[in-house]
């Protein structure tokens, strides 16, 4: 028997119903925001995550899934997460110089080799949206508020957005110099891993998860402390925004995110009570990202949902959770003439848009009727022989267990 791959995930039908639904209602905010879809290749050059993700990030790595392709020398990646391909796609496309705000979403499949667990498995699904061409905070505020309507619209309570600035180029190497005096002094409570990114990145010591590192990173000096005055104003803008938008936050200086290329705001969406994988939803600024890829300066803010966590959350906090549908009728049969009867009227039904069933099996009329209860389905009706002949039977209401006579040839279901 051959398994699953560890950290996969098979869904069915009942499960994917919650998914269908999440994905309605990020597309219907996301388009409502004037987001339009982006569809983008499922794997990418390496390089391209390596440029785009940063090769100090843990993505880069550790978590990517890379092969050599047949014919060609470069190796190909499957897409660990949304954002650099978009990019790509957007300069490559020649659409860097059209009207600005460009705005995309996308609902995704990523690939990380993480260690699975709750809410953290190898292949996931992400809903992201991206915006191009705005340096202003209005344009951070309509990200935030993308994600803050999908959140508040699946009926989340217990999901509080932190927010924080983590500078641009002109505030970062004075911060930075400050992080590393921090954490020189404490050198002797951090592991390989941090000690090695006090060299490379001291950004992400931050946000390393080791408790004794976290202890450190705690007492460490804050991004915001330490913005130039543009930094500084872009935040002030960006509070005062939410806050007349009616949306929600608390400063989190904690917050830096993974990847390399984020600038200026960072936000993640926590939702409180979940366990270790909380962070329900992640983005930021990224203005250096595009020419980075080699586009022209073009700054960019987006942010990426994990659906399955999303979906902890739900089930957490207990909110409504849609399920699959249940059909409108089951149509019994007994004999032979009455089953292709049942087809026929089934495929009419059906023809004219109901969820109809019948049976395909050819079980008993007990059982038929055992199995229309277990679809639970609105109303059934029985046919015999005589239903058949006289082209007239009862329609049953499940409910209230009233029954209509009806007939055959044009009767039509209650809507
Ligand atoms: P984490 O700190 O949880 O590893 P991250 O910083 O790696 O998250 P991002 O790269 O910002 O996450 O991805 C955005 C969102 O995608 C996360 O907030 C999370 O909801 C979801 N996500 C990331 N990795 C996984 C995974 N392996 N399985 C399920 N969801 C994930
Ligand atoms: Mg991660």
């Amino acid at each position: 028997m051959i398994q699953k791959i560890k950290g996969t995930m098979d869904i069915f039908p009942d499960e994917a119903v919650l998914f269908r639904y999440l994905e309605g209602v990020m597309r219907e905010e996301a388009e409502k925001y004037g987001f339009g879809e982006i569809r983008t290749p499922t794997f990418e050059w390496t390089d391209l995550f390596v440029r785009g993700v940063g090769d100090t990030t843990d993505v880069v790595q550790k978590e990517m899934y890379t092969f050599a392709d047949r014919d060609e020398e470069r190796t190909i990646t499957l897409r660990p997460e949304g954002t650099a391909s978009v990019a790509r796609a957007l300069i490559e496309s020649g659409k860097c110089g059209d009207a600005m705000p460009q705005k995309f979403y996308y609902i995704i499949n990523c690939f990380r080799h993480e260690k699975p667990q709750a809410g953290r498995s190898r292949e996931f699904f992400q809903f992201g949206t991206e915006m191009f061409g705005s340096e202003n905070p209005a344009a951070d505020a309509t990200a935030i508020a993308v994600a803050a309507a999908v959140l508040r619209r699946i009926g989340l309570k217990s999901v509080r957005l932190h927010l924080n600035s983590i500078g641009c180029k002109e505030c970062r190497p004075q911060y930075r110099a400050a992080l590393l005096s921090h954490f020189s002094a404490h050198k002797d409570r951090l592991c390989d891993t941090c000690l090695d990114r006090m060299e490379k990145n001291p950004l992400r010591l931050l946000d390393c998860k080791n408790p004794p590192c976290a202890e450190v990173a705690k007492e460490a000096p804050r991004t915001i402390d330490h913005l130039c005055p543009a930094c500084e104003a872009h935040f002030k803008t960006l509070c005062a925004t939410l806050e007349k938008m009616g949306i929600s936050y608390v400063v989190d200086p904690s917050i830096v995110r993974g990847l390399d290329y984020y600038t200026r705001t960072v936000f993640e969406f926590v939702a409180e009570g979940i366990g270790a994988q909380s962070t329900v939803c992640g983005g930021g600024r990224y203005d250096g990202l595009v020419a980075s890829l080699g586009g022209p300066e073009l700054p960019g803010i987006g942010f990426g949902m994990g659906i399955t966590r999303v979906i902890l959350a739900m089930k957490a906090e207990g909110v409504e959770i849609p399920v699959a549908p249940a059909p409108k009728l089951y149509i019994a049969a007994l004999g032979e003439a009455a089953a292709i009867e049942a087809m026929a009227i089934t495929e009419r039904l059906r023809r004219e848009g109901q969820y109809v069933e019948c049976d395909v099996v050819g079980r008993s009329l007990k059982a038929q009727m055992k199995y229309a209860n277990k679809l639970n389905a609105a109303y059934t009706l029985i046919l015999g022989d005589s239903e058949v002949e006289s082209g007239r039977a009862q329609l049953r209401n499940m409910q209230d267990g009233t029954q209509t006579e009806v007939t055959l040839a044009d009767f039509t279901l209650p809507a």
